[in-house]
């Protein structure tokens, strides 16, 4: 066999696997070259398959090329400038920038219309993946002919950050854009509960009425905080009645199923049941890895595909942290040029992306790794003796256990050999400190960051 052919028939098995999105994730760019008998080197895209494929993956691949064979990876030399390639900083990575150099478009602060839209959410910039595919296909049929029967209420629920308001905002503005003349109105469920007790107090309930029932499509964000509210409660019964009688279209998001609101009335809960219904999942990372590349598109910037990766591939929570963390890398270049390379990435992200939701690691891990990637021995680390070769790690070690494992001061002094607390926060000063200045520090960091497997 060649090694093409081998390494097709590696795929194949591995494909058979493996999740669909990892398997094109982390291997559509790789060979394989055969050295000798048992030696294979693999080439791989950029660090991240790298790292990922050595972390997960050479257990499984052994499988087909044998237990005994040796496995090297390599990361495949690009020929064209600016892409990243091991251990290089990034380079340059803006490509242009908008007029004036300031990054647009993070804010909602378009113009507001009478409906509350704003004009930043469309159906046009609205990613689909599998996660939201569904309630995609509602939103757009709703725009589409709204009020009719069979899309009557639209009810979408997701918990936060995955998209709901930019849904049904993206409804209300491509049903302006279709029909003209069909009032919308976009309002949350808390504004509502306000204006109903303005307009009780000042007496104005009849107007009160009428904005909400002389609409085409009315729109409440976040239904969930009506919920024991018995006045509103009453009063968007009768207000969904008057519209849904009108034909004319209603559309609610909720944190969750209608069935799960506590403290709902039975007769919304079996009215906003009563039309079509979608929710939202978390996104898969090539979904938001494709969530990214079309921010940045649009922010017309270009950053190195690595940081785009490192950004989708650490930050799992929801798209709004998703965004913050891109805005966050976008400033810092914006900050220092365009120069910016992973390690820094890395540094920024920080503990709270760098592992998955609410998982923190084990301390002991976190200094055994510290231990492996200085070659020096535990015991050595955790000990008294005062060696230059042991100072630097010591540190580290101390540094990252706070850091990465929340940990008090005083307990991660315990836990490096009954250090005190002084001396903690001495070694996690000083590396801070250092962290300004030395890239090699921020490298060693990023290295034993993956050691710990925070890409898993
Ligand atoms: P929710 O209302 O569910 O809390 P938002 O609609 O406010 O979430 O979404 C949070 C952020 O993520 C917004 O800036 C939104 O534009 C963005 N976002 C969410 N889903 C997508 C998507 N599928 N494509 C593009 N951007 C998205
Ligand atoms: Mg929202």
């Amino acid at each position: 066999m060649t090694d093409r052919e081998i390494w097709e028939k590696t795929l194949a098995d591995l494909q058979s696997k493996i999740s669909a999105a990892s398997f094109k994730t982390w291997f559509s760019e790789t060979r394989l070259t055969r050295k000798s008998d048992d030696h294979f080197e693999i080439s791989c895209p950029n660090q991240f398959a790298k790292v990922k494929i050595e972390g997960s993956y050479l257990e499984t691949i052994r499988q087909t090329l044998g237990r005994e064979a040796k496995i090297s990876l390599t990361i495949t030399e690009k020929k064209e400038s600016g892409k990243p390639t091991a251990g290089q900083a990034l380079g340059p990575l803006f490509k242009t920038f908008e007029a004036g150099g300031e990054a647009k478009g993070w804010e909602r602060s378009g113009p507001k219309h009478l409906s509350n839209l704003s004009p930043h959410y469309t159906l046009e910039n609205f990613i689909v993946g599998s996660h939201n595919r569904l309630a995609f296909a509602m939103a757009a049929a709703v725009a589409k002919s709204p009020g009719a029967n069979a899309n009557n209420p639209f009810f979408l629920y997701a918990a936060v950050g995955l998209g709901k308001t930019h849904l049904v905002q993206a409804i209300g503005n491509e049903v302006i854009k279709n029909h003209p003349n069909l009032p919308v109105l976009y309002t949350t469920s808390e504004n509502f509960t306000n204006e109903l007790i303005e307009s009780i107090q000042r007496r104005t309930q009849n107007s009160f009425r009428k904005k909400f029932r002389d609409v085409g499509v009315l729109i409440i964000d976040d239904v969930q905080f009506i919920a024991g509210r018995e006045s509103t409660q009453e009063e968007f019964f009768h207000t969904f009645n008057a519209l849904f009688l009108a034909q004319k279209q209603i559309v609610i998001t909720s944190d969750r199923n209608p069935r799960e609101i506590a403290r709902l009335e039975e007769r919304l809960t079996s009215r906003f049941g009563g039309g079509i219904m979608a929710d939202i999942q978390n996104p898969d990372l090539d979904t938001r890895l494709a969530i990214l590349q079309s921010k940045t598109r649009h922010l017309n910037l270009e950053i190195a595909p690595a940081i785009l990766e490192l950004l989708a591939t650490r930050i799992q929570t929801n798209i709004r942290e998703l965004e913050g963390g891109l805005k966050q890398v976008v400033n810092l270049m914006l900050s220092q040029n365009g120069q910016i390379d992973l390690a820094t990435v890395e540094s920024l992200l920080g503990p709270r992306a760098t592992l998955r939701h609410g998982e923190l690691p084990n301390p002991r891990q976190v200094i055994a790794a510290v231990a492996s990637y200085y070659a020096v021995r535990e015991g050595d680390l955790l000990g008294p003796r005062r060696l230059q070769s042991l100072v630097k790690p010591r540190q580290l070690a101390m540094y990252l256990v706070r850091r990465l494992c929340q940990l008090p001061l005083m307990k991660v002094g315990e836990l490096l050999g009954g250090k005190d607390h002084t001396t903690v926060m001495h070694a996690v000063g000083k590396i801070e400190k250092a962290l300004g200045s030395d890239e090699r520090l921020k490298q060693d960091i990023f290295n034993i960051q993956k050691r710990l497997e925070v890409f898993a």
